[in-house]
């Protein structure tokens, strides 16, 4: 068959025809997109879709995931009908079991996320685990989680079906036509090179696969993705399996089985995986690597021991694929920031067949409406910033990712590789003093001090893990005196032009026309009314702001305003985040500490909450804004970098009798969950207005300017929302610990779920936010006084009280003493 020509032109051109290529073709085409083409360099599949073993698990850690997922169940069930194309696709259902108590506990958690995701889910023992999957050895589990949800398909033909479904509306897929350069002009990406002959567009995609971040780099933007090997075998037929068997996953085994024509697919996620080459060769088309026997045995051991019967079984084929994994093990997506109309879906973590349906639909969304229609901030290219895309760090970091699957997911789990990455200027100083490491887009933060003499570990677990009295006396050092927190990682930016002002008030939903000196919190919202960051805006002079949001968000937070400026304000950002390193001085001791090394004023009258300005520390002159996050009195002093370490040397010095501790990030959380205060990509995201979040404080419907999500909110404030943020406080304070996850029932029936948890010291208990359903009723305080609530935490249900104000000092005497 001759490949159609290459056109001239096109609206949008997708680069790979692997699964994720092929389903965003269908969902543009879907949506009414005629002129788009999919370019792939050798065949349909030929990438690494087409050796996949084609599981399709819903329940993810993010709840637009699963549901992104669960469309692509959807999906691949209805493909077939529609295309003519079979798909392979069986809701077979699928059993995770469990060898030890902890993944037990992981599995009760499990299922009632799934109830609060309305994934259906149940808990077996294990003899029913054992009468679905007869030929499993169950001696030595504990129990297991049935999702009948679950399935299996067979990845070249449901890409097929995909590509057909695109064709026939019209998308035109010319194979064997490899794009050698992405054609770029004025930041935006203006189409593609195949050889000699261009195709202008207005939309390029990158849908590569692996081959993503090469290509990808050729026009400077970070797809930190790396191949890892990733392997499983197939045998003969054994007997007892049979079409209908369900997946079946044994992660402290590492491994998973489907059914493959009378026998069993077995592959798995081994602890320390295996990088493939850092530059992947043009011609790898429908490429294996050879068998590795080593890398496969320890999944072998363990297959053996839960199904016997494969130690006599016949291995008919040994599949090892090459397969891109990416620094967290979430998938890449979205518009490359910097770059306008340069799209990417790649980095599939072995997740790929699972995920694409869901991802094609949600980047042809974000494609034909310009911004996410969904929350999708775990997967975000935004995510990432251009030092992720470091060959050297990325190898070292993929060789944990593959593993990351089959781990337990503890709390607070860090991960270990490619560290320590990006320091603070006192990172030597705190650990020196005992300082424990955690990581946030590179940063390495204090999440806790291990006191002299204390093993410097964690040591996880579900409930209270071994650090929780070292942050409990942290916790009580910032309520009842004065504790210092190392928080350089803020993300900050400088917003400077004589149009500053107005751009910015444009963008926030807070008032921000406010005196030199002085400070406001604040939404910037997209134009659904959702959060797309909360984030405090200072005015430093009458053409200059500096914006502060969180670690994470810096690169998405810089995207989202610079694209939103409008074309020929007279408005810059620049990040400073390097500049300044950021220390928290918080505690009703603060003020007295402060004010021996500082020569300026720190009375409420002269510095009253919210100001911001210079002041004389010690030798030092730094830039003091009265704010917390922990609420307390306190000053978050913004520090030159390079001034850093003498400031935290004189706040020690001066600490001594006031009792100055240092404090971690651990502390923090059970600090700001006692006051309440919202965290984005938790409690606040683009799919939560302010008023559903309880912020409706920060927003200024009648600040005399058309802010963007006005409108929006103008609808959302007349309706009754669909769910409303609670702070809820375990009733019994020996409760098992939250973490976020769990479901909450109202009357004994599931509501919404727990959205961020951590143990609150002063009030001794475990404090929680998260949302619950309304019922179509206004939630105030009549209505949370109609329902008992309650947190299902590993199946058992904890009794909580429910507020919509902090539960501790709701009045702000504290923050404002
Ligand atoms: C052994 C193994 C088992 C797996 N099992 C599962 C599973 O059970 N469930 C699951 O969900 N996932 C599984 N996966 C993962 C899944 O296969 C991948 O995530 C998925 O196939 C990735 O699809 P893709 O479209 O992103 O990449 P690919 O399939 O690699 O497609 C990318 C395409 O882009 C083309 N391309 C690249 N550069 C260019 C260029 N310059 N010009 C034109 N074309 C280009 C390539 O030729 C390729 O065809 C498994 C992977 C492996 C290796």
């Amino acid at each position: 068959m001759t490949e159609p020509a290459l056109p001239r032109h096109a609206r949008a051109v997708i680069i790979g025809g692997g699964i994720a290529g092929c389903s965003i073709a269908y969902h543009l085409a879907k949506l009414g997109w005629r002129d788009v083409v999919l370019l792939e360099q050798g065949r349909l599949s030929g990438g690494t879709t087409w050796h996949a073993a084609g599981l399709v698990g819903q329940l993810r850690a993010h709840n637009s995931l699963t549901r992104l997922i669960r469309y692509s169940t959807e999906l691949y069930a209805s493909l077939e009908a529609e295309t003519g194309q079979a798909t392979g696709w069986k809701q077979c259902g699928s059993l995770t079991v469990a060898r030890t108590a902890d993944r037990m506990t992981l599995l009760k958690r499990v299922a009632a996320s799934a109830r609060a995701q309305g994934v259906a889910c149940e808990m077996l023992t294990t003899k029913a685990a054992g009468e679905k999957w007869p030929v499993m050895r169950t001696d030595d589990l504990i129990g297991a989680v049935w999702l009948p949800g679950d399935g299996k398909a067979n990845p070249a033909d449901i890409t097929q079906a995909l590509a057909k479904g695109a064709r026939q509306r019209g998308v035109k897929i010319i194979e064997k036509s490899r794009v050698t350069a992405i054609d770029v002009a004025d930041g935006r990406a203006r189409g593609v090179s195949v050889g000699e002959q261009q195709i202008e567009a207005e939309v390029v995609v990158i849908a590569g696969g692996q081959w993503s971040r090469q290509l990808a780099r050729s026009v400077g933007v970070a797809v930190p993705l790396h191949s890892c090997e990733h392997m499983y075998i197939v045998t003969g037929r054994i007997e007892g399996v049979h079409p209908d068997l369900p997946c079946l996953r044994d992660p402290d085994g590492y491994i998973y089985f489907k059914e493959e024509v009378g026998g069993l697919l077995m592959g798995g996620f081994e602890p320390k995986a295996k990088p493939w080459v850092s530059e992947v060769p043009d011609e790898f088309e429908f490429g294996l690597l050879p068998d590795d026997w080593d890398q496969f045995e320890i999944l072998m051991q363990n297959a053996i021991v839960r199904v016997p019967a494969l130690e006599r079984a016949e291995v008919k084929r040994f599949i090892n694929g090459p397969e891109s994994f990416t620094a967290d093990n979430n998938y890449i997506l979205g518009e490359a920031p910097g770059l306008r109309g340069l799209f990417v879906a790649a980095g599939f973590n072995s997740m790929g067949i699972a995920s694409a349906g869901g991802a094609g639909m949600a980047l042809a969304e974000w494609i034909d409406k310009g911004e996410p229609q969904i929350d999708v901030w775990p997967v975000d290219v935004r995510r990432f910033a251009p030092f992720n895309g470091n060959t050297r760090w990325l190898r070292d970091r993929v060789s944990e990712v593959l593993g990351l699957h089959y781990m337990m997911p503890w709390p607070n789990r860090e991960l270990e590789t490619a560290r320590p990455f990006r320091r603070s200027p006192l990172y030597d100083r705190l650990d020196a003093k005992g300082a424990i490491w955690g990581s946030k887009m590179g940063w390495e933060r204090p999440n806790v001090f291990a006191p002299a003499g204390a093993k410097r570990e964690i040591v996880y677990g579900w409930d209270r893990q071994n650090w929780f009295p070292w942050a409990v006396a942290e916790q009580k050092a910032a309520r009842e005196s004065v504790a210092v927190f190392d928080l350089t990682s803020f993300a900050k930016f400088l917003i400077q032009g004589r149009d500053a002002e107005a751009e910015l008030n444009r963008l926030a939903a807070n008032d921000i026309v406010i005196p030199v000196g002085t400070s406001v919190y604040t939404g910037l919202l997209n134009a659904r009314g959702g959060c797309e960051s909360d984030v405090t805006i200072s005015r430093l002079s009458p053409t200059e702001f500096m914006l502060v949001t969180g670690t994470a968000q810096a690169v998405r937070d810089a995207d989202w305003i610079r694209r939103n400026l409008t074309g020929d304000a007279h408005a810059t950002l620049t990040d400073i985040t390097s500049s300044y390193a950021v220390l928290a001085v918080m505690g009703p001791r603060s003020r007295e500490l402060l004010q021996g090394v500082c020569r300026n004023r720190l009375d409420a009258a002269a510095f009253p909450f919210g100001a911001i300005r210079p002041v004389e520390l010690g030798q030092a002159t730094v830039l003091a804004c009265r704010r917390t996050y922990v609420g307390e009195l306190g000053w978050e002093l913004y520090v030159p970098v390079e001034l850093a370490a003498m400031v935290y040397d004189t706040l020690m010095e001066a600490g001594g009798p006031a009792g100055l501790s240092d404090a971690g990030y651990y502390a923090l959380d059970g600090l700001r969950l006692e006051k309440a205060y919202r965290a984005w990509g938790r409690e606040l995201t683009p799919d939560h207005t302010p008023y559903e979040a309880g912020l409706g404080f920060a927003v200024k419907l009648d600040k005399g300017c058309d802010f963007v999500g006005r409108a929006a909110l103008i609808e959302a404030r007349k309706a009754v929302p669909k769910r409303v943020c609670l702070a809820l406080v375990a009733t019994d304070p020996g409760a098992p610990m939250a973490h976020g996850g769990e479901l909450i029932l109202a009357d004994g029936k599931p509501v919404g779920e727990v959205t961020s948890g951590a143990f609150g010291a002063t009030l001794g208990r475990v404090v929680m936010l998260g949302y619950a359903a309304t019922g179509g009723e206004r939630p105030d305080a009549a209505w949370l006084a109609r329902r008992t609530f309650a947190v299902d935490i590993a199946g058992a249900t904890i009794p909580v009280s429910a507020s919509l104000k902090a539960p501790l000092d709701p009045a702000n005497a504290r923050v404002l003493a």
